[in-house]
């Protein structure tokens, strides 16, 4: 289906049964996981085809995670930055990030496939929070892998995960990181698949992943569209929001695909740039820009925020990056406690430290932005960040 497939709609496609967007995306993976890749995307076309699952869902994300999330126009900080800033509010649901969207979607899905036990990776532990919440709620076995290295920086979600009644399981290879966790899950998952759903936190891995977790993540842009629409009474010029594995944006870019003239912003941090150095590699199962040396090593990913320290980014992502859709930029830490502490002090929202990175780039190009209407996508609220920045605000 190659040629048909770059004439559909970027962000609202179906990657068909390939899974790639453009030349990007695909399904690089051990045959041992083939037919549970397989399993998985049949399930889901069934599961998206479906009013009841829909319904189910769509109660759960109402009554359980809280949604729909506001819109929240800011007063003084589009005052303070000569530029009117909205929103997206995905702090505010359960668990404190967008990560809940997705995950309630996933444990539905495993639900209906009859499996009993969910295992994921983890890297600041937000993914897992909420993989663990969701088997709670279900009822399922959780088992979360997250870095050696990661579970001493991020103890507090490690406890969260155990008291929720997930096994917490460290990863010890490599650097001990996120990308040695997914390894972890991966591995995990080909041994179990009969019992097992891998739950995947972001737009990442082998296909359907990257494609189901962006359908997962849709609601975030329809209903931003539809509240601009309704509070501003336009569309916003700008659409912002940061990049990690790309979960969040892809959500809120995807509702605005079809507005060709709203631009699409994701910021990375500046020690991963991923989509910014625009070098193609295969990880964790599919193709798409990774940082790596000059022999083709993954390299590692370095970031003030756990959150965003992943060497890879979505397939979706490389190829709006080459088709231009959409643009990716990069800020550095000093710009991203510096925004941290500017919507702290002028709205009193504690953001994330992943979303700040937006943050710090419109603030950067405030000139550029001047009298436009620009959309943030404030993907998770800043706690788990709070102990971190003691020492940047003596
Ligand atoms: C996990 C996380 C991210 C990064 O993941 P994406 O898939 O790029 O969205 C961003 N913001 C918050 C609050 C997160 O918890």
């Amino acid at each position: 289906m190659g040629t048909e497939e770059a004439e559909t709609d970027l962000l609202t496609s179906d990657p068909g049964t390939s899974g790639r967007f453009g030349n990007f995306g695909g399904c690089f993976i051990p045959e041992t996981l083939v037919p549970a890749c397989q399993e998985l995307e049949i399930a889901f076309r069934e599961a998206w085809a479906d009013e009841q699952f829909h319904s189910e869902l769509d109660r759960l994300l109402a009554d359980y995670a809280g949604r729909p999330s506001p819109l929240t126009i800011c007063g003084r900080l589009s005052e303070e930055l000569g530029t009117s800033v909205l929103l997206k509010r995905e702090d505010l649901n359960h668990t404190g990030s967008h990560k809940i969207n997705n995950v309630l979607g996933q444990a539905l899905l495993a639900k209906r496939m009859g499996k009993s036990r969910l295992v994921a990776e983890t890297g600041a532990g937000q993914h897992g929070v909420a993989t663990a919440t969701a088997a709670a709620l279900f009822g399922l076995e959780c088992e979360v892998y997250m870095g050696e290295v990661d579970m001493e920086r991020q103890a507090l979600n490690v406890f969260r995960m155990r008291l929720l009644g997930a096994e917490v399981r460290p990863a010890t290879t490599g650097s001990r990181t996120l990308k040695d966790a997914v390894n972890e899950a991966l591995r995990d998952w080909v041994a179990t698949v009969e019992t097992t759903h891998y739950c995947l936190g972001s737009v990442m891995g082998p296909h359907p992943y990257p494609w189901m977790v962006r359908e997962f993540h849709r609601v975030i842009g329809s209903e931003a569209r539809e509240q601009c629409l309704k509070q501003v009474g336009k569309l916003p010029n700008t659409v912002v929001a940061c990049v990690g594995g790309g979960s969040n944006a892809a959500g809120i870019f995807s509702g605005f695909a079809n507005d060709s003239q709203v631009r699409l912003v994701g910021v990375e941090p500046a020690g991963a740039a991923t989509v910014g150095r625009k070098v193609p590699g295969v990880l964790h199962g599919s193709l798409s820009y990774l940082l790596q040396d000059e022999f083709g090593q993954v390299s590692e990913a370095e970031s003030i925020s756990a959150g965003l320290d992943y060497p890879g980014v979505g397939p979706e992502h490389s190829y709006l990056a080459d088709t231009g859709r959409a643009e990716y930029h990069c800020v550095t830490d000093e710009e991203v406690v510096e925004a941290f502490g500017l919507l702290s002090r002028t709205e009193g929202i504690m953001p994330a430290l992943e979303p700040a990175h937006a943050l710090a780039w419109i603030s950067r190009e405030r000139a550029d932005l001047a009298g436009e209407v620009v959309l943030l996508n404030l993907s998770g609220r800043g706690d788990k960040d709070a102990a971190q920045m003691v020492e940047y605000f003596k």
